[in-house]
């Protein structure tokens, strides 16, 4: 296994502890196993289950069990995914139980993530249970029991006066120094992202026709997509099902450059949302997302504030006790769709 260079197209030995290329460009990760149903080991319910295929060493994993989330039949042709029943809450736990194990297996001793809370509970847990000293940079309108969950970890926080794009940037000067763990930026974590699609694929036997995903910095998007590629490629399916990324219209920077000739992102000022696990207005790896979504004739939609929150409502009364931009897949379906297609939507998390 390398890691790859996205702009560059250099290539890395994957004992190297880099999360960028030296040209700044973005990394992914080659060489890896072709996808084989017979290798999946039955007996781990856990994402571990298909370890065969995921870039770390047998003796470095650190899991909580994450994975293997049940998939409701909601209605004749509607599935829903419940991700938010996940260790510390959201599908983030997937990137980060494989991000983690492969720092251990690098022997990293410090790390640094910036988040909007779940990807910062979940790489705090990890390093907790990893034994890696962890600093967490959250900004200002994170919540107080989602910065509460990430100090008792043990992990250090780092309240931005600001939002999520000064987190980001603070984090990048403090990377400097250690070790960044960065959902974004860090090729590994969409490795544990992809499970998902292992996941569907086995628990539904066939694919949906159609899954609806929430989409900020898109780690589960990209993921979805790399796992179906996977699949595509060991000849499993036919073709990818469409895939439906999602944002809140008040910070919709994906939805605005959907399709743009130069697929560019452009850096406006976006409000902040009902759905804040998604207002992310300067995508790390968007240029990524537009690339595979015009690739495999995705769909990109953004959902009103009143939306989102009737939709939110809703599956809360339908006992999914989920956060509000878990709703946000649900708020896509209902404006956009009303047709026979098997549609499969990825509850992400709780509060
Ligand atoms: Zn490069």
């Amino acid at each position: 296994m390398k890691l790859k260079c996205r702009t560059c197209l250099r290539e890395y030995s994957d004992d190297n502890k880099i999360w960028q290329c030296e040209c700044g460009g973005l990394l992914d990760i080659i060489g890896r196993n072709s996808f084989d149903p017979n290798k999946i080991n039955k007996t781990d319910n856990s994402i571990w289950r298909y370890h065969q295929f995921l870039p770390v060493s047998s003796n470095a994993i650190i899991s909580l069990g994450e994975g293997m989330t049940p998939i409701i039949q909601e209605t004749g042709n509607l599935f829903f995914k419940l991700d938010y029943i996940s260790p510390t809450g959201s599908f983030k736990d997937r990137g980060a139980s494989v991000l983690v194990s492969k720092m251990k297996e690098l022997g990293i001793r410090e790390a640094l993530e910036d988040s909007s809370g779940n990807a910062g509970k979940a790489i705090a847990a990890y390093c907790g249970k990893a034994d890696i000293e962890c600093q967490i940079v959250v900004p200002q309108s994170t919540s107080d029991s989602k910065i509460t969950n990430i100090k008792n970890t043990g992990a250090n926080v780092k309240i931005i006066d600001g939002n999520r794009e000064k987190a980001a940037l603070e984090a990048r000067k403090l990377a400097e120094y250690k070790f960044y763990a960065s959902h974004c930026w860090n090729p590994y974590f969409l490795q544990g992202t992809k499970t998902i699609a292992y996941e569907i694929y086995e628990q539904l036997q066939e694919l949906p026709d159609r899954i609806i995903v929430p989409v900020g910095n898109g780690t589960l998007i990209l993921g979805i997509y790399i796992g179906l590629m996977d699949l595509k490629d060991s000849r499993l399916i036919d073709k990818i099902p469409e895939i439906m990324g999602t944002q809140a219209n008040l910070c919709a920077p994906l939805v605005n450059h959907y399709r743009a000739s130069n697929n560019t992102i452009n850096s406006e000022d976006y409000s902040t949302t009902l759905a804040s696990g998604i207002c992310v207005a300067r995508p790390i790896r968007g240029k990524q997302i537009l690339e595979y979504i015009n690739k495999f004739d995705g769909k990109l939609v953004a959902i009103s504030e009143d939306e989102i929150f009737e939709s939110f409502n809703i599956l809360q009364k339908k006992g999914y006790i989920i956060e509000p931009t878990a709703a946000v897949g649900y708020a896509a379906y209902r404006q956009c769709f009303n047709d026979q297609k098997t549609t499969l939507i990825i509850l992400t998390g709780r509060n």
